[in-house]
């Protein structure tokens, strides 16, 4: 069985390498590479996989998951510049797919149940792109 949690948060990036010069980085990244940056409200879907658990029905406790979420993505990254503000994005160019694999770093370690485990972390940048990440192939 699925269960998928939904959040939302805003936040501003920019999409540079500092390895590579201004012309590549605009040729790359386009207006994204604007040094000023630029926000979107990111919507994210969290999967867990698993089975109810047969004394409490519940695949996950929606309660906690939502805490785990809230904790872990939505505080730190609410409102945030991701480039100046939330590491590892100071040096890692805070792509929508880099920052579905930094969310899944950061839950799939406290969504792991003997009947449930982290399956997949959705993660929109706007409403017609979107990145599905489940851990490293
Ligand atoms: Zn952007």
């Amino acid at each position: 069985m699925l269960l998928t949690r939904k959040a939302e948060f805003s936040a501003s990036h920019v999409c540079r390498n500092p390895a590579l010069g201004e012309d590549e980085n605009r040729a790359l990244y386009g207006a994204n590479a604007n040094p000023h940056g630029h926000g979107h409200n990111y919507v994210l879907e969290v999967t867990i996989e698993g089975d109810p658990d047969p004394v409490t029905g519940m695949v996950f406790d929606l309660r906690e998951l939502k805490e785990i979420i809230n904790a872990e993505v939505v505080d730190p990254m609410d409102h945030r510049f991701l480039n100046h503000e939330v590491p590892p994005f100071d040096h890692i160019v805070p792509t929508t797919e880099n920052i579905a694999v930094e969310i899944w770093n950061r839950l799939h370690s406290r969504i792991d149940l003997p009947n449930a485990r982290l399956k997949n972390v959705r993660l929109y940048e706007t409403g017609d792109l979107y990145v599905d990440y489940g851990g490293e192939a």
